[in-house]
């Protein structure tokens, strides 16, 4: 296969479904994956993600590969002059058995692979690309092993770094933030059930997100320099920190993963395609693994291009371009919604002024009293559209 219709830059989560999205249109696409470190990370998938993985043939049971999250439970514990009360919100209330479900990155990377095997329209490269150029004759890439190769449709699904985005010449916003992400996982002495259980401390929230089991997935956001100096000192460092800060409610706590640090920073596009050319996953957007959303929107943006293409006609000469016009105007709303959501999440969490943290609180209490609030909140968190 040497005439592509599609080139898929970048083999993370986004890039594999897009990949598959394109060839399940019917596209001969080529997907450039060079093979990396195992991504150590989980990702909560909210019931949407989960349905839209099942639709597009990516998943067949959620619970073969993940566990479910049934209850999400916050717990201020800053010692703020206005705090915000415990709050637990439960699926039951907006009648579903789950909020979403919890899975391994690198177990539903492995499934991906499974479908993309099944695709005789999908080849994969273990290679990269250097080089990006719009040409007379449509968008240009050089291959890491000096290749050139052109096709009508370029994805740049590769991550927050993104060459494609920088050489294609899309606007981008970067602001990095001190705090980083320790994530690592847990054997606890009690289970946790199917609740992911948040404990807001000053600096960022340190969350408990049940991975089947006593095991839980710790996602702890913190200044960079406290995160470095607690991974360093290994687990004799970690295990005290962990059993203080989870308030001692779960009993005995062991290391079951190494703990990994992850810099934290929002990146945001002035639109996510244009010249065939898209951007997916996070080339497109980047934001603090606050309410569980990244992976949940790179899965939305891979839905808006299969649904970009299937309106397309792709008889007329410059198809490509249509799709990256489409998809950008599909994108903008739901990327600018949830990009300003988390980030106002975030800074609310970490901010010090006194009429934000009554705002906060105010706000929880809200959402604890009033059904109304309850479900908006809900629909936002899981990305319903
Ligand atoms: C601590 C943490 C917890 C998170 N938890 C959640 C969660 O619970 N729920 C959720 O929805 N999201 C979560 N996220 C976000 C989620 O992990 C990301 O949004 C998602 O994994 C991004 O996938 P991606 O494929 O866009 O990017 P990446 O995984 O970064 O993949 C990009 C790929 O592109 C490749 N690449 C780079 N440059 C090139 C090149 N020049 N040529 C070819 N390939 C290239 C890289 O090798 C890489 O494989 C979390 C993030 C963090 C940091």
């Amino acid at each position: 296969m040497t005439h592509y219709q599609a080139i898929v830059v970048g083999g993370g989560l986004t890039g594999s479904a897009a990949a598959i999205a394109l060839a399940k249109s019917g596209l001969r696409t080529l997907h450039l994956a060079p093979k990396g470190a195992p991504d150590r990370r989980t990702s909560a998938l909210m019931m949407p993600s989960v349905d839209y993985l099942e639709r597009a043939g990516l998943l067949e049971n959620a619970d073969s590969l993940g566990h479910p999250l049934t209850q999400i439970r916050i717990i201020d514990a800053t010692n703020r002059l206005i705090r915000a009360p415990e709050t637990l919100f439960d699926s039951q209330e907006i009648g579903l058995d789950a909020f979403g479900w919890n899975f391994s990155n690198a177990r539903l990377l492995e499934q991906f692979h499974a479908v993309a095997a099944t695709l005789p329209n999908l080849e994969i490269r273990d290679l990269g690309v250097t080089q990006f150029e719009q040409s007379s004759s449509g968008p240009q890439l050089t291959l890491t092993d000096g290749t050139p190769l052109t096709a009508p449709l370029i994805v740049g699904a590769d991550g927050k770094k993104s060459l494609i985005r920088e050489m294609a010449g899309f606007r981008a916003r970067e602001n990095g933030f001190t705090q980083a992400a320790l994530v690592c996982d847990l054997e606890l002495g009690r289970p946790i059930g199917g609740a992911s259980i948040e404990f807001h401390y000053p600096q960022g929230p340190f969350t408990f997100v049940p991975a089947g089991g006593n095991r839980a997935n710790l996602v702890w956001i913190d200044d960079r320099a406290v995160l470095k100096d607690a991974q360093a000192g290994g687990s004799e460092t970690l295990l005290p920190i962990f059993r203080d800060k989870s308030q001692r409610l779960f009993g005995s706590i062991a290391l079951a993963t190494p703990a990994h640090v992850f810099p934290l920073s929002t990146l945001s596009v002035d639109r996510a395609g244009a010249d065939g050319v898209v951007l997916v996953g996070e080339s497109a957007h980047a934001f603090p693994p606050i309410g569980a959303q990244g992976l949940n929107l790179g899965l939305r943006d891979v839905a808006d291009l299969a649904a970009a293409l299937a309106a397309a006609d792709r008889s007329t000469p410059d198809w490509a371009v249509t799709v990256s016009t489409d998809y950008a105007a599909r994108r903008s709303a739901d990327l600018g919604r949830t990009g300003g959501m988390v980030d106002t999440l975030f800074r609310s969490l970490l901010a010090e002024m006194i009429p934000v943290q009554a705002l906060r609180s105010g706000g929880l209490w809200a959402l604890k009293l009033a059904p109304f609030l309850r479900r908006q909140a809900f629909a936002i968190g899981m990305g319903s559209r």
